[in-house]
């Protein structure tokens, strides 16, 4: 008996509005199984809402060395849909593209539910059915072959199938494991899902006070065991919690690999271009031009936009209400080593929730490279956060949908 669908998709994210799309623009029957009430829940918060779409990055080889280990066995898929065919697929459908600092690539509107929207036109304007608040619970499978899935209590057929439901990394958009436990049940390998590109949680409540504010050109340096660890500059992005911004998100695996060896101290230099002398130049300067007015009205010119209130307090040795005519030169020095050295306890790495990937996932051993083919199922394609490929922030994770997606829906 002939199936009803040819190609059913699960999971309605990034990678999987991509695969169906591909798969009905071949004149495939086409079903797009999402648990939520709306598509692509997560690609609608990436970027901060902006879309961190892809990254400019022209050489290929540069481009691909960002997946580490996973770099070789990418070089088949991103033959056939590379960054070039992501602006053009993005363009084609009235989305024009804009490459930002460290190229960075977001659609000019700056809004992710238009990526989102694209999408829903286009799997609309290919045919391809889509079922939203369809919970796919399991798979029924036969000698190597997936024959149905299982969503309520309905049985759906089909000749190929795709799997995109996405990691584990902000459950509440949807993504809950469900991939990774249904591949072990069935026999594939799945290396234990961790929280990866993770946000730091810090002990100090300063830091927190300074939630939304962030520091364009800072340095950070890490410690353990007053070891210096780790040193970054960069754009740092205080949160509620602690730190963020791609410059932490980048470093969270070395920074998880310290929090193994012992307690972690940051130290922030507000003004990593200038030295002691310098900023103590610069303070004195301003100094001498408000000599009337208290420390605490004069602070707010002297330290990075937005942190005075909460950083003045820190200043442990001196009175706030202290007129600037009478501070003393241990007084400033106190100041300028402050904002060249902020000291931060690190408490640990945010969760699941707060990731924006994971690292871990199904093993690449058991994937075709050239088709996104499972070598123990032979109709069945994994996609995206699913494959346990490691990446930076910067627009690779949406690049890797984009891509898997493509060449799954391609060959399903
Ligand atoms: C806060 C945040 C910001 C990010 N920003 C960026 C960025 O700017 N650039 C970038 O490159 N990457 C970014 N990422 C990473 C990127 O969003 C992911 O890599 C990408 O969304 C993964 O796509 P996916 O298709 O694998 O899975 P997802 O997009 O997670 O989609 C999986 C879908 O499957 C559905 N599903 C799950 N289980 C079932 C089931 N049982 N039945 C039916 N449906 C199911 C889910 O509801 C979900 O809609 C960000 C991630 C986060 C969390």
């Amino acid at each position: 008996m002939k199936n009803q669908y040819d190609v059913i998709v699960i999971g309605g994210g990034a990678s999987g509005m991509m695969a169906a799309g591909r798969a009905a623009e071949r004149g495939k029957r086409v079903l797009l199984l999402e648990k939520n009430k709306n598509l692509g829940e997560k690609l609608k918060i990436t970027g901060g809402g902006r879309c961190n779409i892809t990254n400019a990055e022209e050489s290929e080889h540069i481009f691909l060395s960002r997946f580490g280990k996973a770099a070789r066995w990418l070089y088949s898929p991103f033959s056939q849909f590379g960054v070039k065919d992501t602006f053009s697929f993005f363009e084609k459908r009235g989305l024009p593209l804009a490459v930002e600092e460290e190229k960075r690539v977001f659609p000019k509107t700056e809004k992710a539910a238009d990526v989102v929207r694209a999408f829903i036109e286009n799997l609309k304007e290919k045919n391809a059915e889509i079922r939203t608040e369809a919970a796919v619970s399991g798979f029924l499978t036969d000698n190597n072959i997936i024959q149905k899935v299982i969503v309520s209590k309905e049985e759906l057929a089909a000749s190929s199938f795709i799997l995109s439901t996405g990691g584990l990394s902000h459950p509440e958009t949807g993504s809950t494991g469900d991939g990774f436990r249904w591949l072990e049940a069935i026999g594939h390998t799945v290396q234990k899902p961790t929280p990866d590109l993770v946000p730091i949680a810090v002990k100090d409540s300063w830091v927190k006070e300074l939630s939304g504010i962030t520091l364009s050109d800072a340095k950070i340096t890490f410690f353990t065991n007053n070891q210096k660890k780790l040193s970054l500059k960069g754009k740092i992005l205080f949160t509620h919690f602690g730190l963020s911004g791609p410059l932490i998100l980048n470093a969270s695996k070395k920074i998880s690999d310290m929090l193994q060896e012992g307690a972690v101290m940051a130290a922030i230099d507000a003004f990593p271009n200038i030295d002691l002398g310098m900023l103590d130049k610069r303070i004195t300067e301003i100094f001498d031009a408000n000599k009337n007015k208290a420390i605490k009205n004069v602070f707010a010119i002297i330290a990075p936009e937005g942190t005075a209130k909460a950083i003045l307090p820190l200043l442990k040795n001196i009175d706030p209400e202290k007129k600037v005519h009478s501070v003393t030169k241990e007084e400033r020095m106190e100041m300028a080593r402050l904002l060249k050295a902020l000291l931060i306890g690190i408490s640990g790495l945010m969760g699941y929730d707060k990731a924006i990937v994971v690292d871990g996932g199904l093993s690449l051993q058991e994937v075709d490279a050239k088709t996104m083919r499972s070598k123990l199922y032979r109709n069945l394609y994994i996609t995206g956060d699913l494959l346990n490929i490691n990446r930076p922030s910067g627009g690779y994770s949406l690049q890797l949908c984009w891509t898997t997606g493509h060449v799954a829906g391609s060959n399903a």
